[in-house]
């Protein structure tokens, strides 16, 4: 089958379409067609090279398809049905996976970090991973979905206890994960400032339902949040910038106001003042991925259409270095998608 594989760390230029062997099925996976793939900044980050990640290597964390052959374990799914598949390897057995936090398993790996994942024709995964989808969902949409929907869900949800009447400021929100975080943090009846970079974004941002929009390159973001919250800040900040914007979003919260982060796309090392932290008392909250049920509570609203994958744009898989130097350059506004 062919594949976009890495065989050295490095720029988008290390990514070669190439024949790889076809995965071969167990008794316990499913063999998956692979019809859609978003790319996520954990994608860049694998093929720059992280710990552990084993060369070569095979990217690709979210993915979309049909169903080719089923291991003989499993009676309840069928050749042709249409799947999405969760994006994230655990054990399935440890304490913290039987008690439903699969995020916390010591064998926890994000599905194209640790092992090959999903920018390939065949993909075999256990049945634990395989969703099916509703006909009204597309692959390219489908596959837009899992990890930015499970991630916006946990930090919200899960993490930061989003209530109605908050107000929640949402960083990038033109990312995959910020246009998640704008449309969830709606459902639950929250007022959203949103972040973007261009006119563009901001008028999708607002598309999404955000009530506020700031242009974080021509306007300081703590200013505008101060004047937006007649100076009380917001009650969640929700982070994934990191170093460029950390300072401000610290700046934004209002007295006991909570940060949750998932990322550091600009930078990883921050400052902030230990006194501001007591003082107001604040919670500075990480988050990493999310659970299987926060993932099947998420998709329930997403197939019934209350929560929209965005999907920026769709190249062909052997194209992959082009839509790795689009997601680099921030040039998207939602997930870009690769079609094998
Ligand atoms: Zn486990």
């Amino acid at each position: 089958m062919k594949a976009i594989r890495f065989h050295e760390f490095g720029g988008p230029e290390v990514l070669k379409y190439e024949d790889v062997p076809e995965p071969k099925l167990r008794d316990d996976q499913v063999l998956i067609r692979v019809k859609g793939c978003a790319l996520n900044h954990l994608d860049l980050w694998v093929r720059k090279g992280l710990p552990g990640v084993k060369l070569p290597h095979i990217n690709g964390s979210d993915v979309a398809g049909e169903i080719e052959q089923v291991g003989s374990y499993f009676t309840d799914l069928k050749k042709g049905q249409r799947v999405l598949l969760a994006p994230m390897v655990f054990c399935n057995h440890c304490n913290e996976c039987v008690n439903g936090r699969q995020n916390m398993c010591r064998q926890f790996t994000v599905l194209g970090n640790l092992v090959d994942g999903g920018n390939c024709e065949l993909l075999a995964v256990p049945r634990v991973n395989v969703i099916p989808i509703p006909d009204s969902l597309g692959f390219n949409e489908a596959a837009s979905v899992p990890l930015v929907f499970l991630t916006a869900w946990h930090m919200l949800v899960g993490r930061a206890n989003i209530h109605p009447g908050q107000t929640v400021l949402v960083l990038g929100g033109g990312s995959g994960v910020g246009s998640a975080a704008i449309q969830i943090a709606k459902m639950f009846g929250a007022t959203v400032i949103a972040t973007a970079g261009d006119e563009n974004k901001l008028a999708k941002a607002k598309s999404l339902g955000a009530d506020h929009l700031i242009n974080h390159y021509q306007q300081k973001i703590a200013d505008q949040v101060r004047l937006i919250t007649a100076k009380a800040g917001v009650d969640i900040v929700f982070e994934h910038v990191g170093q460029a914007t950390f300072d401000e979003s610290v700046r934004s919260l209002k007295l006991s106001g909570t940060l949750v982060t998932c990322g550091a796309t600009t930078g990883s090392e921050a400052k902030f003042d230990i006194r501001v932290l007591f003082v107001k008392q604040l919670s500075f909250l990480g988050s990493y991925m999310g659970t299987m049920g926060e993932l099947h509570e998420v998709l329930k609203h997403v197939f019934s259409g209350k929560l929209k994958p965005v999907v920026d744009t769709t190249f062909p898989l052997s194209e992959a270095r082009a839509a790795h130097d689009r997601l680099e350059n921030g040039e998207q506004f939602g997930k870009i998608v690769l079609n094998p």
